[in-house]
């Protein structure tokens, strides 16, 4: 694999980071991902506005801007020939040179790009659904932010697997804040999809966003509130949404089915028609 690294392409065993990296040192780093299908890329605006909001948050500066950042997206595709899957973005606070919690003054930010090829629209977890396990959000307050200290979701990932399950949902004060890596909704017997509103509590999806925006142009019911766990198991569906994932059916929480225990003709729908919006914008 070709990636990019401070302002140079090079295969994958060329790219070094120092060990004083505050992103390796402190997780003092932000990242994107950017999904890919047809070698174009799905929704990037909305990734790189989100980067630029990260990198406000945390007095981070990009180094380049949004339009060159997707010259190199679009130079990663071409040198890997990547048709479908994702690229990977980074940009931690650098090289202090030494381990001082103190942000370094005057120095050079770290940005890594790399490709990651994967079949995004022809997948099992789509067609058949998928199983969550409900576990603690453990996770910092500041999950509006996406940094890269990605331990909590690493160890809910872990608890999902070892559970026989593929992911988990994150529960906190007795509501679901979202999924490991992704939005999580569920819809009501009358068919109306629940999702938590927007706050510092979760990440703002980009693909939410957009399938906020369908759902509504499609003359589907969209409330955006705090739902608990329990009315999870006893919705009609239940699904989660993320860059790559685009949409998965949720078909079993905690052990037990939900709706008929298979996907959903909502959550179907909605990956259907943002599949076939994203393709159409794609860039
Ligand atoms: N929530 C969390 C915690 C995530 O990590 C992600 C994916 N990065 C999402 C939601 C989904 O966001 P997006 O649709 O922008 O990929």
């Amino acid at each position: 694999r070709i990636v990019y690294i401070n302002g140079e392409y090079v295969p994958e065993s060329e790219a070094k980071v120092s060990i004083f990296d505050r992103g390796f040192l402190f997780s003092d780093a932000v990242y994107e991902v950017t999904a890919v299908l047809d070698g174009k890329l799905i929704d990037n605006a909305g990734h790189l506005a989100r980067l630029e909001r990260s990198c406000a948050e945390l007095e981070l500066t990009l180094p380049v801007s949004g339009d060159q950042l997707t010259e190199i997206q679009r130079e990663l595709i071409k040198r890997n020939g990547l048709t479908e899957g994702g690229i990977y973005l980074q940009l931690s606070r650098g090289n202090a040179g030494d381990r001082d919690f103190a942000f370094p003054e005057n120095t050079a930010p770290t940005l890594v790009l790399f490709s990651q090829a994967r079949a995004l629209i022809d997948c099992p977890k789509a067609a058949k659904g998928m199983k969550v396990i409900s576990i603690p959000d453990i996770r910092w307050k500041r999950r509006d932010i996406k940094t890269v200290g990605l331990l909590a979701p690493c160890l809910a990932k872990q608890a999902a697997l070892a559970a026989g399950a593929s992911d988990a949902w994150l529960i906190e004060e007795g509501y679901v804040t979202e999924g490991s890596s992704n939005n999580a909704y569920i819809v009501t017997e009358q068919g109306k999809i629940i999702t938590r509103p927007l706050s510092n509590d979760i990440l703002h999806g980009i693909t939410r966003a957009s399938l906020l925006q369908l759902a509504e142009d499609a003359q589907l019911e969209v409330e955006e509130r705090n739902f608990t766990i329990e009315e999870a198991y006893a919705a009609k569906e239940a699904f989660v949404s993320s860059a790559t994932t685009f949409v998965w059916p949720v078909i079993e929480i905690d052990g037990q089915a939900i709706g008929e225990g298979k996907p959903g003709p909502i959550a179907q729908k909605l990956r259907e028609i943002y599949i076939k919006v994203a393709q159409a914008a794609a860039v």
